[in-house]
Protein backbone atom coordinates (compact mmCIF):
# COMPACT_ATOMS: atom_id res chain seq x y z
CA UNK A 1 0.00 0.00 0.00
CA UNK A 2 1.56 3.66 -1.10
CA UNK A 3 0.23 6.31 1.64
CA UNK A 4 0.89 9.77 0.04
CA UNK A 5 1.61 12.67 2.76
CA UNK A 6 1.41 16.48 2.78
CA UNK A 7 4.23 17.59 4.09
CA UNK A 8 7.87 16.34 4.04
CA UNK A 9 9.61 17.68 7.22
CA UNK A 10 10.98 15.81 9.80
CA UNK A 11 7.07 14.39 10.88
CA UNK A 12 7.36 12.62 7.53
CA UNK A 13 10.55 11.63 7.84
CA UNK A 14 9.80 9.83 11.21
CA UNK A 15 6.24 8.29 9.77
CA UNK A 16 7.89 6.74 6.60
CA UNK A 17 10.35 5.45 9.31
CA UNK A 18 7.87 3.80 11.25
CA UNK A 19 5.66 2.54 8.30
CA UNK A 20 8.45 0.52 6.10
CA UNK A 21 8.40 -2.47 8.69
CA UNK A 22 4.74 -2.77 7.76
CA UNK A 23 5.46 -2.57 4.10
CA UNK A 24 3.71 0.47 3.39
CA UNK A 25 5.27 2.60 0.91
CA UNK A 26 5.36 6.39 0.84
CA UNK A 27 4.74 9.30 -1.43
CA UNK A 28 5.29 12.96 -0.31
CA UNK A 29 4.25 16.25 -1.48
CA UNK A 30 6.00 19.56 -0.74
CA UNK A 31 6.69 23.02 -2.22
CA UNK A 32 10.74 22.67 -0.80
CA UNK A 33 13.25 21.14 -2.90
CA UNK A 34 14.85 20.59 0.14
CA UNK A 35 12.48 18.80 2.35
CA UNK A 36 14.13 15.94 4.55
CA UNK A 37 12.37 13.17 3.18
CA UNK A 38 13.72 13.10 -0.23
CA UNK A 39 16.68 11.26 1.14
CA UNK A 40 14.32 8.17 1.97
CA UNK A 41 11.23 8.14 -0.25
CA UNK A 42 9.90 9.57 -3.54
CA UNK A 43 8.90 13.44 -3.50
CA UNK A 44 7.00 15.77 -5.48
CA UNK A 45 7.76 19.13 -5.44
CA UNK A 46 5.09 21.51 -5.98
CA UNK A 47 2.72 24.17 -4.26
CA UNK A 48 -0.10 22.36 -2.16
CA UNK A 49 -2.83 24.62 -4.09
CA UNK A 50 -1.45 23.33 -7.75
CA UNK A 51 -4.17 20.65 -8.42
CA UNK A 52 -2.58 19.15 -11.58
CA UNK A 53 0.42 18.03 -9.47
CA UNK A 54 -2.31 17.24 -6.76
CA UNK A 55 -4.00 14.98 -8.91
CA UNK A 56 -0.65 13.14 -10.68
CA UNK A 57 0.39 12.88 -6.78
CA UNK A 58 -2.72 10.98 -6.18
CA UNK A 59 -2.76 8.51 -8.91
CA UNK A 60 -2.00 5.20 -7.45
CA UNK A 61 -2.40 6.22 -3.92
CA UNK A 62 -4.43 3.91 -1.07
CA UNK A 63 -4.83 7.35 1.13
CA UNK A 64 -3.83 10.73 1.72
CA UNK A 65 -2.51 11.94 4.96
CA UNK A 66 -0.03 15.30 6.44
CA UNK A 67 2.47 16.36 8.73
CA UNK A 68 2.03 19.49 8.83
CA UNK A 69 -1.36 21.41 9.14
CA UNK A 70 -1.32 24.23 7.20
CA UNK A 71 -1.81 22.38 3.60
CA UNK A 72 -4.49 24.71 2.20
CA UNK A 73 -8.25 23.25 3.07
CA UNK A 74 -9.30 23.24 -0.14
CA UNK A 75 -6.19 21.05 -1.62
CA UNK A 76 -7.11 18.47 1.21
CA UNK A 77 -10.90 18.85 0.02
CA UNK A 78 -9.72 18.09 -4.05
CA UNK A 79 -7.96 14.98 -2.77
CA UNK A 80 -10.57 13.27 -1.19
CA UNK A 81 -12.55 13.32 -4.16
CA UNK A 82 -10.19 11.09 -5.12
CA UNK A 83 -8.62 9.19 -2.60
CA UNK A 84 -9.41 8.75 1.28
CA UNK A 85 -7.84 11.58 3.20
CA UNK A 86 -7.25 10.96 7.05
CA UNK A 87 -7.51 13.35 9.27
CA UNK A 88 -10.76 14.46 7.94
CA UNK A 89 -10.44 17.94 6.13
CA UNK A 90 -12.88 18.96 8.38
CA UNK A 91 -10.09 18.62 11.10
CA UNK A 92 -7.66 20.54 9.73
CA UNK A 93 -10.12 23.50 8.53
CA UNK A 94 -11.08 23.67 12.55
CA UNK A 95 -7.09 23.31 14.11
CA UNK A 96 -6.02 26.15 11.20
CA UNK A 97 -8.25 28.71 12.71
CA UNK A 98 -7.37 29.47 16.66
CA UNK A 99 -10.55 31.05 16.69
CA UNK A 100 -12.27 28.14 14.92
CA UNK A 101 -10.92 26.04 17.22
CA UNK A 102 -11.35 27.57 20.42
CA UNK A 103 -14.92 27.94 19.33
CA UNK A 104 -15.35 24.42 18.82
CA UNK A 105 -13.47 23.70 22.34
CA UNK A 106 -16.34 26.02 23.81
CA UNK A 107 -19.02 23.95 21.99
CA UNK A 108 -17.67 20.80 23.39
CA UNK A 109 -17.64 22.49 26.88
CA UNK A 110 -14.50 21.94 26.90
CA UNK A 111 -12.16 25.07 29.17
CA UNK A 112 -10.21 27.19 27.65
CA UNK A 113 -9.07 30.72 28.40
CA UNK A 114 -11.28 33.51 27.45
CA UNK A 115 -11.19 34.73 23.82
CA UNK A 116 -12.30 37.49 21.59
CA UNK A 117 -11.98 38.19 17.93
CA UNK A 118 -10.04 41.45 17.18
CA UNK A 119 -9.83 42.98 13.39
CA UNK A 120 -8.81 46.52 14.35
CA UNK A 121 -7.55 48.95 16.53
CA UNK A 122 -10.76 49.76 18.01
CA UNK A 123 -11.87 45.92 18.85
CA UNK A 124 -8.90 45.39 20.38
CA UNK A 125 -9.80 48.08 23.07
CA UNK A 126 -13.13 46.11 23.25
CA UNK A 127 -11.56 43.15 23.46
CA UNK A 128 -9.20 44.16 26.67
CA UNK A 129 -12.22 46.29 27.81
CA UNK A 130 -14.22 42.90 28.26
CA UNK A 131 -11.45 40.38 28.94
CA UNK A 132 -8.83 42.60 30.70
CA UNK A 133 -4.97 42.58 30.61
CA UNK A 134 -2.29 40.71 30.73
CA UNK A 135 -3.65 38.88 27.56
CA UNK A 136 -1.49 37.38 24.62
CA UNK A 137 -3.14 37.97 20.98
CA UNK A 138 -2.25 36.14 18.39
CA UNK A 139 -2.72 35.84 14.82
CA UNK A 140 -5.75 33.40 14.15
CA UNK A 141 -3.31 31.80 11.50
CA UNK A 142 -0.17 30.51 10.65
CA UNK A 143 1.46 31.10 13.62
CA UNK A 144 3.57 28.57 15.26
CA UNK A 145 6.81 28.45 17.62
CA UNK A 146 5.76 31.64 19.40
CA UNK A 147 5.16 33.85 15.88
CA UNK A 148 2.86 35.99 15.35
CA UNK A 149 2.15 36.85 19.07
CA UNK A 150 2.43 39.56 21.33
CA UNK A 151 2.06 39.78 25.49
CA UNK A 152 -0.15 42.45 26.78
CA UNK A 153 0.78 43.48 30.41
CA UNK A 154 0.07 46.83 30.36
CA UNK A 155 -1.41 50.04 28.55
CA UNK A 156 1.97 50.69 26.89
CA UNK A 157 2.41 47.49 25.36
CA UNK A 158 -1.18 47.86 23.40
CA UNK A 159 0.10 51.63 22.59
CA UNK A 160 3.11 50.09 21.11
CA UNK A 161 1.82 47.44 19.08
CA UNK A 162 -1.07 50.08 17.68
CA UNK A 163 2.11 52.10 15.77
CA UNK A 164 2.24 48.59 13.62
CA UNK A 165 -0.52 47.25 14.18
CA UNK A 166 -0.71 43.50 12.58
CA UNK A 167 -2.85 43.10 9.51
CA UNK A 168 -4.14 39.90 9.62
CA UNK A 169 -7.64 38.58 11.60
CA UNK A 170 -6.66 38.22 15.76
CA UNK A 171 -7.47 36.12 18.54
CA UNK A 172 -7.17 38.04 21.92
CA UNK A 173 -6.54 35.30 25.11
CA UNK A 174 -6.67 35.90 28.47
CA UNK A 175 -2.95 34.95 29.83
CA UNK A 176 -2.99 32.09 31.30
CA UNK A 177 -0.70 31.83 34.76
CA UNK A 178 -0.33 28.12 34.64
CA UNK A 179 1.44 26.23 36.54
CA UNK A 180 2.82 24.08 33.81
CA UNK A 181 2.22 22.92 30.39
CA UNK A 182 0.64 19.37 29.12
CA UNK A 183 0.19 17.47 25.95
CA UNK A 184 -2.13 14.97 24.74
CA UNK A 185 -1.35 12.62 22.19
CA UNK A 186 -4.17 10.77 21.28
CA UNK A 187 -5.47 8.55 18.40
CA UNK A 188 -8.52 7.12 16.89
CA UNK A 189 -8.94 4.07 14.14
CA UNK A 190 -10.92 3.91 11.28
CA UNK A 191 -13.99 2.07 13.70
CA UNK A 192 -13.72 4.75 15.98
CA UNK A 193 -11.71 2.94 18.17
CA UNK A 194 -9.32 5.58 20.90
CA UNK A 195 -6.21 5.44 23.03
CA UNK A 196 -4.13 7.87 24.65
CA UNK A 197 -0.53 8.37 26.11
CA UNK A 198 -0.13 9.63 29.33
CA UNK A 199 0.22 13.53 29.42
CA UNK A 200 3.21 14.88 28.72
CA UNK A 201 5.00 18.04 30.70
CA UNK A 202 6.35 20.48 27.96
CA UNK A 203 8.88 23.08 28.67
CA UNK A 204 9.55 26.29 26.09
CA UNK A 205 12.56 28.53 25.59
CA UNK A 206 12.02 31.52 23.09
CA UNK A 207 8.58 29.99 22.26
CA UNK A 208 9.98 26.67 20.77
CA UNK A 209 9.37 23.33 22.65
CA UNK A 210 12.76 22.58 24.06
CA UNK A 211 12.00 19.44 26.75
CA UNK A 212 9.41 17.00 27.05
CA UNK A 213 9.29 14.70 30.03
CA UNK A 214 7.10 11.75 29.45
CA UNK A 215 4.89 10.75 31.52
CA UNK A 216 4.21 14.14 33.26
CA UNK A 217 5.76 14.29 36.68
CA UNK A 218 3.37 13.80 39.53
CA UNK A 219 0.58 12.83 36.79
CA UNK A 220 -3.08 11.68 38.91
CA UNK A 221 -5.61 9.30 37.38
CA UNK A 222 -7.96 12.21 37.44
CA UNK A 223 -5.66 14.52 35.49
CA UNK A 224 -4.93 11.86 32.70
CA UNK A 225 -8.90 11.48 32.87
CA UNK A 226 -9.75 14.74 32.36
CA UNK A 227 -7.38 14.80 29.33
CA UNK A 228 -8.93 12.23 27.58
CA UNK A 229 -12.21 12.70 28.04
CA UNK A 230 -11.77 16.05 26.23
CA UNK A 231 -9.30 14.75 23.44
CA UNK A 232 -12.57 11.93 22.74
CA UNK A 233 -14.83 14.62 22.78
CA UNK A 234 -12.86 16.25 20.21
CA UNK A 235 -12.07 12.93 18.31
CA UNK A 236 -15.92 12.24 17.65
CA UNK A 237 -16.99 15.59 16.88
CA UNK A 238 -14.57 15.72 13.84
CA UNK A 239 -15.09 11.77 13.17
CA UNK A 240 -11.52 11.68 13.45
CA UNK A 241 -8.84 9.47 12.45
CA UNK A 242 -4.95 9.66 13.29
CA UNK A 243 -3.16 10.87 15.90
CA UNK A 244 -4.17 14.31 17.28
CA UNK A 245 -2.62 16.93 19.83
CA UNK A 246 -3.70 18.85 22.44
CA UNK A 247 -1.92 21.27 23.94
CA UNK A 248 -3.11 22.14 27.98
CA UNK A 249 -2.53 24.30 30.41
CA UNK A 250 -2.45 23.35 33.79
CA UNK A 251 -4.12 25.75 36.07
CA UNK A 252 -5.39 25.25 39.67
CA UNK A 253 -5.62 21.92 39.18
CA UNK A 254 -7.70 21.93 36.30
CA UNK A 255 -6.64 22.09 32.20
CA UNK A 256 -7.75 24.86 30.21
CA UNK A 257 -7.48 23.29 26.13
CA UNK A 258 -4.96 25.67 24.42
CA UNK A 259 -4.53 24.19 21.17
CA UNK A 260 -4.32 21.23 18.81
CA UNK A 261 -2.41 19.53 16.04
CA UNK A 262 -4.20 17.68 14.02
CA UNK A 263 -1.22 15.10 13.22
CA UNK A 264 1.46 13.29 14.74
CA UNK A 265 3.90 16.01 17.29
CA UNK A 266 6.65 17.00 18.73
CA UNK A 267 5.92 16.04 22.16
CA UNK A 268 4.74 12.83 21.20
CA UNK A 269 8.54 12.04 19.53
CA UNK A 270 9.96 10.19 23.15
CA UNK A 271 7.37 7.23 22.05
CA UNK A 272 9.45 6.30 19.68
CA UNK A 273 11.68 4.38 22.20
CA UNK A 274 9.27 5.02 25.39
CA UNK A 275 6.16 3.54 23.99
CA UNK A 276 5.09 0.03 22.87
CA UNK A 277 3.49 1.62 19.69
CA UNK A 278 4.92 4.99 18.96
CA UNK A 279 2.94 7.95 17.89
CA UNK A 280 4.14 7.39 14.37
CA UNK A 281 2.89 3.90 14.25
CA UNK A 282 0.20 5.06 15.69
CA UNK A 283 -1.13 7.47 13.53
CA UNK A 284 -0.28 4.78 10.53
CA UNK A 285 -2.29 2.09 12.02
CA UNK A 286 -4.92 4.30 12.33
CA UNK A 287 -5.31 5.82 8.92
CA UNK A 288 -4.49 2.04 7.70
CA UNK A 289 -7.53 1.03 9.21
CA UNK A 290 -5.16 -1.60 11.24
CA UNK A 291 -5.54 -2.18 14.93
CA UNK A 292 -4.30 0.56 17.15
CA UNK A 293 -1.07 -0.48 18.68
CA UNK A 294 -0.40 -0.17 22.43
CA UNK A 295 0.33 3.35 24.07
CA UNK A 296 1.34 1.61 27.37
CA UNK A 297 5.19 3.61 28.64
CA UNK A 298 7.93 1.29 28.51
CA UNK A 299 9.42 3.56 31.14
CA UNK A 300 10.37 7.22 31.82
CA UNK A 301 11.69 9.53 28.54
CA UNK A 302 12.81 12.91 28.46
CA UNK A 303 12.56 14.29 24.66
CA UNK A 304 15.39 17.23 24.31
CA UNK A 305 14.79 18.72 20.63
CA UNK A 306 17.79 20.39 19.09
CA UNK A 307 17.71 23.68 17.79
CA UNK A 308 19.83 24.61 14.82
CA UNK A 309 22.56 22.80 16.48
CA UNK A 310 23.91 19.18 16.80
CA UNK A 311 26.37 17.59 19.94
CA UNK A 312 29.46 15.62 18.94
CA UNK A 313 27.05 12.06 18.57
CA UNK A 314 30.27 9.88 20.31
CA UNK A 315 29.65 11.57 23.83
CA UNK A 316 26.01 11.21 23.80
CA UNK A 317 24.90 7.80 22.75
CA UNK A 318 28.05 6.72 25.61
CA UNK A 319 25.53 7.64 27.85
CA UNK A 320 22.89 4.52 28.34
CA UNK A 321 19.87 4.39 26.78
CA UNK A 322 20.24 7.46 24.80
CA UNK A 323 18.81 8.04 21.20
CA UNK A 324 19.84 10.12 19.00
CA UNK A 325 17.57 11.73 16.25
CA UNK A 326 18.94 13.40 12.92
CA UNK A 327 16.90 15.17 10.74
CA UNK A 328 18.89 15.30 7.44
CA UNK A 329 18.48 19.80 7.60
CA UNK A 330 21.02 21.90 7.40
CA UNK A 331 21.93 23.79 10.27
CA UNK A 332 20.07 27.34 10.90
CA UNK A 333 19.52 29.27 14.14
CA UNK A 334 15.80 28.36 15.34
CA UNK A 335 15.55 25.65 13.30
CA UNK A 336 14.34 21.91 14.56
CA UNK A 337 17.34 19.57 13.29
CA UNK A 338 17.09 16.87 15.49
CA UNK A 339 16.59 15.15 18.70
CA UNK A 340 17.38 13.48 21.66
CA UNK A 341 15.21 10.44 24.11
CA UNK A 342 16.78 9.97 27.20
CA UNK A 343 14.83 6.41 28.67
CA UNK A 344 14.93 4.70 32.04
CA UNK A 345 13.23 2.37 33.88
CA UNK A 346 12.50 5.02 37.12
CA UNK A 347 11.96 9.07 36.79
CA UNK A 348 15.14 8.35 39.48
CA UNK A 349 17.48 6.31 37.21
CA UNK A 350 15.89 8.74 34.49
CA UNK A 351 17.08 12.34 36.49
CA UNK A 352 20.57 10.42 36.97
CA UNK A 353 21.17 9.88 33.23
CA UNK A 354 20.41 13.42 31.98
CA UNK A 355 23.01 14.50 34.64
CA UNK A 356 25.35 12.18 32.76
CA UNK A 357 24.28 14.15 28.90
CA UNK A 358 27.66 16.25 27.53
CA UNK A 359 28.30 19.49 29.04
CA UNK A 360 26.27 20.15 25.48
CA UNK A 361 23.21 19.63 27.15
CA UNK A 362 23.51 21.17 30.65
CA UNK A 363 22.68 24.72 29.64
CA UNK A 364 19.53 26.75 30.07
CA UNK A 365 18.61 26.09 26.76
CA UNK A 366 17.66 22.62 27.43
CA UNK A 367 15.75 23.33 31.00
CA UNK A 368 18.80 21.84 32.45
CA UNK A 369 18.97 21.21 35.49
CA UNK A 370 15.79 19.84 35.86
CA UNK A 371 14.46 20.74 39.32
CA UNK A 372 14.68 17.76 41.20
CA UNK A 373 11.28 17.36 43.22
CA UNK A 374 9.88 17.68 40.02
CA UNK A 375 12.01 14.53 38.09
CA UNK A 376 11.85 12.14 41.13
CA UNK A 377 8.06 13.07 42.00
CA UNK A 378 6.40 10.57 39.62
CA UNK A 379 4.19 8.49 41.98
CA UNK A 380 2.16 7.00 39.97
CA UNK A 381 4.56 5.48 37.01
CA UNK A 382 7.22 5.25 38.92
CA UNK A 383 8.61 1.51 39.33
P1 LIG B 1 0.71 28.54 21.08
O1 LIG B 1 1.23 28.90 19.72
O2 LIG B 1 -0.71 28.89 21.29
O3 LIG B 1 1.03 27.11 21.44
O4 LIG B 1 1.55 29.42 22.12
C1 LIG B 1 2.95 29.30 22.28
C2 LIG B 1 3.31 29.40 23.75
O5 LIG B 1 2.93 30.69 24.26
C3 LIG B 1 2.59 28.40 24.64
O6 LIG B 1 3.27 27.18 24.64
C4 LIG B 1 2.60 29.12 25.98
O7 LIG B 1 3.87 28.97 26.59
C5 LIG B 1 2.43 30.57 25.60
N1 LIG B 1 1.00 30.95 25.59
C6 LIG B 1 0.14 30.81 24.56
N2 LIG B 1 -1.09 31.24 24.89
C7 LIG B 1 -1.03 31.66 26.16
C8 LIG B 1 -1.99 32.22 27.07
N3 LIG B 1 -3.26 32.45 26.72
N4 LIG B 1 -1.56 32.53 28.33
C9 LIG B 1 -0.27 32.32 28.69
N5 LIG B 1 0.68 31.81 27.87
C10 LIG B 1 0.32 31.48 26.62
Amino acid sequence: MTIGILGGGQLGYMLALAGYPLDFHFRFLDPSPQAPVGRIAPRVTAEYTDYEALDKFAHGLALVTYEFENVPVEAARHLATHVPVFPPPQALEAAQDRLNEKALFQKLGIPTTEFAAVNSPAELDAAIGKLGLPGVLKTRRLGYDGKGQWVLRRPADVAELKKEFPSAPLILENFVNFSRELSLLAVRGRGGETAFYPLVENHHRGGILRLSLAPAPQLSDSLQREAENQARQILEALDYVGVLAVELFESGGRLLANEMAPRVHNSGHWSIEGAVASQFENHLRAVAGLPLGETRTLGHCAMLNLIGEVPEPGELLAVSDTHLHLYGKSLRPGRKVGHVTVRADSARELSARLKQLPGFFQREEFCMPLPLPVSLSNYKYDT
